[in-house]
Parts: structure tokens; C-alpha cells; sequence
């Protein structure tokens, strides 16, 4: 902890730290224009046009928006197929449809990134009602095997390949998510695909919320599954998630988003096609402008004498920064300097509550545009051990900037 709080000069700390990330943000600046410009000649291949952006209604036959941005993922995403849709609920209700759409009776779902993401525990039956719906009442088993150091453990998956025949769906969550561990590449979850492809016949999975736009490409899954109110809206979508992957993967999640035979034929777009195309589009710059906030508050909290992961030179997989407080107050302090920060509620303060199906009283800044949407900047994190803090989102980097210098004012307030 630095020593002299009281006439500690935080402009002057983050003048440092923006001479010191120039390279860092000139990275993340590259994979930017990269993939605009992929964005800009897939929509001139796919003839995106103004009339893309006119609503339909009723059964939605023939829309051209949702046509035309289906084929548009795909493209910039490398797979054959993809599937948008404003009426996906969220990133929870994707992946569930991408678990249902290929997993039987009798199949199993093998994690090999140990526990996936909270909601997914009801979806899967780990955890909840039986008799719901669940993975589990259709008579599909689950497994998962924990990450080794970080890294996948490959001889635990061999072997599970080698001994169950009923594996269907190999699954990986790319990010974090609310854990400590760092994200996956998309090198790691290139040379997972490999793995398994030569292996056996199952699907590869991958839940690729807050992945999208970190790095130059893709995962090469057989199906990967996003949120529209994270990366890839762009911070503009009202709603959504989408699913990516082989022709056959996504024909058979289609088939379970609606109904089989139908699949993605269908599906009136109701005036939100301009804010998922326009999203799409402007996504890899909100992300870059996300990655910027979050090398900016690693380096400044690092220096203010905390844990911080990833580092500020670290390469980054996914939008999310941690920071340990070790204190309870700490992580108040931040979220509060976040919401303070935030352009829609920066008059509210923050405070712990009780939310449904988490153990702890949980603290969380998000003062957005969007209601819930994490590629705008927020905070949050559950009051326990270790305390700490899950940052992400940033519309703009000057708004990301504003809102890290509040967070780290009112953490410096603490020691005053
Ligand atoms: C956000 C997220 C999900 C889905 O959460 P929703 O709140 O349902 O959108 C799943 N996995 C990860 C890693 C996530 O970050």
C-alpha cells in the first residue's frame, strides 16, 4: 500500500500508467481495425442495406436484417453458420439452447473447465429442482474435469474420451467468469478442438461470453454461444445472445430455439435489427474501449498496492479485471466510485443485498444504458473472502477512465 495517502495525485498516477500502456493500447487498437474492417467487407458481401434495418412483424418470413446479420456472424466469426436473435433472453438462455439442441437421452456433457457459470448449475441439474426441465431430468449425464494450473488437463480428458462413449458434448467457458482463474485463449480452445476432433465424435462447446473481439479470431468450436448485452452488441443491442458453429450444430440448436423443421426460418425482428447490426458493428471498438478501461485499472490498483489479474501487460482473452481488496470496505468503496462514475444512476449508492440463488450478499455498480448490460461499465462482487472486485465493460475509454478514477478516489478515501 502506498505511504502517503493524503496528497497521493491520481492524475498524475494515471498520466503514468497511460504512458506506460501506450504499446498495451496500441495492441488492443490492432485487433480493433482488424475486425472492423472484416465487419465492413462482410456487410459489402452480404449486401447489408438500409432495408436491413427495417423492422418486420408476425412471422418475420424473409427479414432481411436477421438474414443478412446471421450471415454476417458467421462470416466475421469463421464459422458456417450463426444465429442472432434479439428474443434470446440472455447468455444463459443461448447456451441452454445450444446444450439442448444436441445433447439426448442417454448423452454426456463433459465440462473441462471445471464448475461452468452459476446459472448454468439449474440448467444442467447440478444444483436445484428435479422434475424442472433440467439436462439431468432428460437423462443426460454430466462430468467435469477441473482446470490443472489454469491450462486444461488433457490426460484426465484422454481418459475420459477413451471410457465413456456417450460424451457428446465436450464443454469449455472461455472466460473467468466469477472465479479467479485467468481466461482461455483462443489458442487453447483451438488446440482443445483439435484435440477432441481427432479423438472422438463429439461436439465442441464453448460458452464464449465476454470472449468476443478480445483477440483476432474465434474459437473453432463446433458451437459457441454469446450475450448481446455483452461484447458483441456493441453496448447498442436491447437484448439478445446468439449461437455460432458448424452448419449442423447451429441447424440443430435452431431447432430447439423455435421448433424443429422451422429453426431460424422464422422470427419477426420488431425494429431491433438496427441496434444489432449497428452493435455489431461498432462492437470491436467498444470492446477495445472495454480492454483499454480494464489495463488502466489494473495498472492503478496495482500501484494502490492490490492483487489485480490480469496485469495490465497481460494478454487478455475476455473483458474481465479482477482486484482483491482482502476488505470488505474496499470493495464497497470501488463500486461506489464505479457507480459515481457511471452516466445513467451516478446519484445512487450501492450496497450489498441479498440476490436469489447466491450464498452472500453480493455488491454491484451499474449505472448503464442498457438495463444489465455488462459491456457497459460495472463492478461487482459477493462480500467474502477475499473480497474482491469483477470489473468490466467500458462504452468509451474516456468514460472508463472517468469511472476508474472515481473507484480509485473513494478507495483512497479509506486510508485518509
Ligand atoms: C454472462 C455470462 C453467462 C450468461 O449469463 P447471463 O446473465 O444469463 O447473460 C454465461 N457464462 C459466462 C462466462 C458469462 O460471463
Amino acid at each position: 500500500m502506498i505511504d502517503t495517502v493524503k496528497n497521493f495525485d491520481i492524475d498524475a498516477l494515471i498520466s503514468e500508467a497511460e504512458a506506460e500502456l501506450r504499446p498495451v493500447f496500441e495492441d488492443i487498437d490492432r485487433i480493433s481495425e482488424r475486425r472492423t474492417r472484416d465487419i465492413i467487407d462482410s456487410f459489402r458481401k452480404h449486401n447489408m442495406s438500409e432495408a436491413c434495418l427495417y423492422p418486420t412483424s408476425g412471422y418475420g418470413y424473409g427479414d432481411r436484417g436477421r438474414e443478412t446479420l446471421d450471415l454476417v456472424y458467421a462470416d466475421v466469426f469463421g464459422t458456417e453458420a450463426a444465429c442472432v436473435r434479439h428474443s434470446i433472453a440472455n447468455g444463459t438462455h443461448a447456451l441452454t439452447i445450444g446444450l439442448f439442441g444436441l445433447l439426448r437421452t442417454g448423452d454426456k456433457m463433459l465440462s473441462v473447465t471445471g464448475a461452468p457459470y452459476d446459472t448454468l448449475e439449474e440448467v444442467i441439474g447440478k444444483r436445484g429442482e428435479v422434475g424442472v426441465g433440467s439436462l439431468r431430468d432428460y437423462g443426460i449425464e454430466y462430468d467435469e474435469i477441473d482446470l490443472a494450473d489454469g491450462k486444461i488437463d488433457y490426460d484426465s480428458l484422454e481418459k475420459a474420451l477413451a471410457e465413456s462413449e456417450n460424451i457428446k458434448v465436450v464443454y469449455a467457458q472461455r472466460s473467468r467468469g466469477y472465479s479467479t482463474r485467468r481466461a482461455l485463449t483462443v489458442a487453447q480452445l483451438d488446440e482443445l478442438a483439435d484435440f477432441v476432433h481427432a479423438r472422438s465424435n463429439a461436439y465442441v462447446v464453448v460458452d464464449n461470453c465476454y470472449g468476443e473481439f478480445t483477440e483476432m479470431t474465434e474459437p473453432k468450436a463446433d458451437l459457441f454461444i454469446g450475450s448481446l448485452i455483452k461484447n458483441p452488441g456493441g453496448g447498442l443491442a436491447m437484448s439478445g445472445g446468439y449461437f455460432a458453429g458448424t452448419k449442423r450444430a447451429v441447424e440443430l440448436a435452431s431447432y430447439r430455439m423455435t421448433s424443429p423443421g422451422i429453426g431460424g426460418e422464422v422470427g419477426a425482428t420488431i425494429g431491433q435489427n438496427r441496434h444489432m447490426i449497428q452493435g455489431f458493428f461498432m462492437a470491436p471498438h467498444t470492446v477495445a474501449a472495454s480492454k483499454k478501461t480494464a489495463a488502466l485499472a489494473a495498472y492503478i490498483f496495482e500501484k494502490l498496492g492490490y492483487e489485480v489479474s490480469p496485469r495490465w501487460n497481460e494478454k487478455r482473452s475476455d473483458i474481465i479485471e479482477t482486484v482483491k481488496f482482502g476488505f470488505a470496505e474496499g470493495l464497497c468503496a470501488f463500486c461506489r466510485g464505479i457507480q459515481y462514475g457511471s452516466p445513467i444512476d451516478s446519484y445512487v449508492t450501492p450496497e450489498p443485498w441479498d440476490m436469489p440463488g447466491y450464498a452472500d450478499p453480493v455488491i454491484m455498480a451499474a449505472g448503464t444504458f442498457v438495463s444489465g448490460a455488462s459491456i457497459e461499465l460495472s463492478a461487482d462482487g459477493p462480500i467474502r473472502e477475499p473480497y474482491i472486485a469483477y470489473l468490466q465493460g467500458g462504452l468509451t475509454y474516456e468514460s472508463g477512465k472517468y469511472g476508474i478514477k472515481c473507484a480509485a478516489e473513494e478507495v483512497l478515501k479509506l486510508s485518509r
